[in-house]
């Protein structure tokens, strides 16, 4: 992590995010430095890659390779498909870039032996896909059709029309939603132990939840911090037996259950928690320098679940490879996978999935085979 933009950082007004403003300050002793990440509704549509030439009302956008979501999935699908000739359009989203867009310094993706920033990496991708002939549209889906090709997608009253789709939407991570946790994201409070765990080497944090993915991170964080607090708010948890029993075997993990975060106290960082006894309310606050939310993940298909099948978590299930129920539509990346979940798994899965799409225009006579592979 650094506190300065690296030479090639975007400033903020210079953002190839369109409306999304980044403004890199300075670190203020924050774990994180202080980035802070702003929606800019107005100018959401305009763009460094080329002119957004669909108009609400107007004539439908019209593509051979529709994609949906513009994290790692969606772009490294955008630069395959753009390779292949397929002139690509991606709906990128209002807040283009996905999760690593809320991400400091990203240290475990290939390629990059010094880090890099998340939203400066989603930047390269962007820019990769987009020199390659990829259109971006940064609106946020509204409607799908995808009763038969071509199918159709709407965003703020443009529409869009693709002869293939590709659903590459990611998750969110579920925060506690208590307004000292959303002004301290990125500066102190973190939904991603493998990302920013790093930053915390020899210092107390404290992880929340009682899933095996709080389990899982409190572990890992105790690698880096002198001591993890494990706050749960039930007596039960819902992690499984091994990973329960590992927690209490780490002496550097105190479990604190019946425990409910009250506050996130600090004003630039984060400085402590007031938390609260479930049980009886009782309160007491607790000095410490970084919080962990692990209370799960929501995946972002809101939109297509009248269409696709979901898991009980609302994930999409691909049939097979990246393939859906309906032929011509393919998944990409975390909108699937609540296993893995990185940058690097989320992009082999764009690869995989526009590969597949154009296999698959290849079949129905749309599309000459371009991405040379074994079969
Ligand atoms: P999860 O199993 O849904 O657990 C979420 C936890 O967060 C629950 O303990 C829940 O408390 C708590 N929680 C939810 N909302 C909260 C709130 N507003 N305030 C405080 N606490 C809240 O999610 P997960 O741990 O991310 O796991 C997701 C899936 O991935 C599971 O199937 C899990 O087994 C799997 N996974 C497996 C591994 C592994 O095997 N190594 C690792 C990670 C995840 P309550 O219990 O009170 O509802």
């Amino acid at each position: 992590m650094t506190d300065q933009p690296r030479p090639e950082s975007p400033g903020p007004s210079a953002s190839p995010f369109g409306g999304l403003k980044i403004d890199f300050g300075a670190g203020g002793g924050s774990p994180f430095g202080v980035l802070s990440i702003v929606g800019d509704d107005a100018s959401a549509t305009s763009l460094a890659g080329g002119p957004v030439t669909a108009v609400a009302g107007g004539a439908p956008t019209e593509t051979k390779v529709l994609i949906v979501g513009s994290g790692p999935a969606g772009l490294t699908a955008a630069i395959y498909a753009a390779r292949a000739n397929l002139e690509p359009v991606v709906i990128a989203g209002s807040a283009p870039g996905g999760q690593l867009m809320l991400t400091s310094e990203v240290e475990n993706y290939p390629g990059f032996p010094e880090g890099i920033e998340g939203p400066d990496l989603m930047r390269r991708f962007r820019e990769q896909a987009e020199r390659f002939g990829t259109r971006f549209f940064d609106l946020d889906v509204d409607r799908v059709d995808l009763s038969g090709r071509p199918f159709r997608a709407w965003a703020r009253g443009m529409e869009f029309v693709g002869q293939t789709v590709i659903l590459a939407t990611g998750a969110s991570a579920l925060w506690l939603n208590i307004e000292s946790e959303q002004r301290l994201r990125g500066r102190g409070v973190s939904a991603c132990a493998t990302c920013d765990g790093f930053f915390f080497r020899d210092r107390e944090i404290a992880v929340v939840g009682g899933g095996d993915s709080a389990m899982e991170e409190a572990n890992y964080l105790t690698r880096f911090a002198s001591k993890v607090h494990l706050l749960h708010r039930r007596d039960g948890f819902r992690a499984s037996k091994i990973m329960i029993d590992r927690i209490y075997g780490n002496p550097k993990i105190e479990v604190h259950t019946n425990t409910e975060v009250a506050e996130v106290l600090g004003d630039q960082k984060v400085e402590g928690l007031r938390l609260r006894d479930a049980r009886d309310g009782t309160e007491q606050s607790i000095p410490l320098e970084g919080l962990f939310i692990a209370i799960g993940h929501r995946p972002n298909t809101e939109v297509f679940r009248d269409w696709l099948e979901t898991d009980a978590k609302g994930y999409l299930l691909p049939h097979k490879h990246t393939a859906s129920q309906i032929h011509g539509v393919f998944i990409a990346g975390d909108v699937a996978d609540h296993r893995y979940r990185q940058a690097i798994t989320a992009a082999g899965d764009g690869c995989r999935a526009a590969i597949d799409a154009e296999r698959w225009l290849e079949s129905e006579g749309i599309a000459e085979h371009a991405t040379q592979t074994a079969w």
